[in-house]
């Protein structure tokens, strides 16, 4: 079975697919991990963003595994655990600069149904509803306003003692929303069969009972998966 969660930076995606493939004991895969571990490495060989062939080299010969531990999951790249180094500034900024290379996504993408072919997982990301697993057998789409989005990431970096203002966070995350909404392929849109959840004024465990809920309430779809 397959869970699609999309939605944009801050909706609460990565914290709400957790718990849910936590409770249900799947596989959680975190593509945007994908996309920033590209990014990391690409910076690392001082690669240029804008030329896709180099970048799609970085994506076509690094291994990425997502590693459940006591602490939650880390990401494993090449033998290396980069989880925090995924998370800086530069590299929000870069995932998304090559996350608009097509030849970067169908690589990831490959990738990613290649993790879908081996038991149940919960994956989250921009497109799993839409282009990943468009035979999904359940579709969330998570939202919540910029300002919102905004203050949960400013409290997210005040907890790792990050010196921030939230202006600043809430402007970046206008950018990278408008970078993923308006790239030529494989935009960030909600499937029309996907569940649409205005996280804004919602706990998470508030969001992560509707999910739980809709989940259990629908019957499964047996779904030939070719
Ligand atoms: O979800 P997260 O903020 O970690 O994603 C980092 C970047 O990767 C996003 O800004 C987006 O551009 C890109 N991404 C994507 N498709 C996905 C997951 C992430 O384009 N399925």
């Amino acid at each position: 079975m397959i869970i699609a969660i999309d939605g944009p930076a801050g909706s609460g995606k990565s914290s709400v697919a957790k718990i849910i493939a936590g409770k249900l004991q799947f596989r959680h895969i975190n593509t945007g991990a994908m996309y920033r571990a590209v990014a990391l490495q690409a910076g690392r060989l001082s690669r240029d963003l804008g030329d896709e062939e180099a970048i799609a080299e970085v994506a076509l010969n690094q291994s990425i595994q997502f590693v459940p531990g006591p602490k939650g999951q880390t990401v494993v790249v090449d033998g290396e655990d980069v989880t925090r180094l995924l998370r800086s500034k530069t590299v929000d900024q870069d995932a998304a600069i090559v996350a608009s290379l097509g030849k970067v996504r169908e690589i990831l993408v490959a990738k990613q149904r290649d993790m879908g072919k081996s038991g149940s997982i919960v994956m989250e990301g921009r497109d799993i509803g839409t282009v990943v697993f468009p035979q999904a057998e359940r579709k969330f789409f998570l939202d919540a306003t910029p300002e919102e989005r905004g203050k949960r990431r400013f409290q997210e970096l005040q907890a790792k003692n990050q010196e921030i203002d939230v202006d600043t966070i809430v402007e970046q995350i206008r950018q990278r929303d408008e970078k993923d909404r308006n790239r030529e392929v494989s935009p960030l849109i909600r499937a029309e069969d996907a569940i649409y959840i205005d996280t804004t004024n919602f706990k998470l465990e508030e969001v992560v009972d509707q999910i739980l809920e809709s989940i259990e309430q629908v019957p499964i779809k047996i779904i030939n998966r070719k």
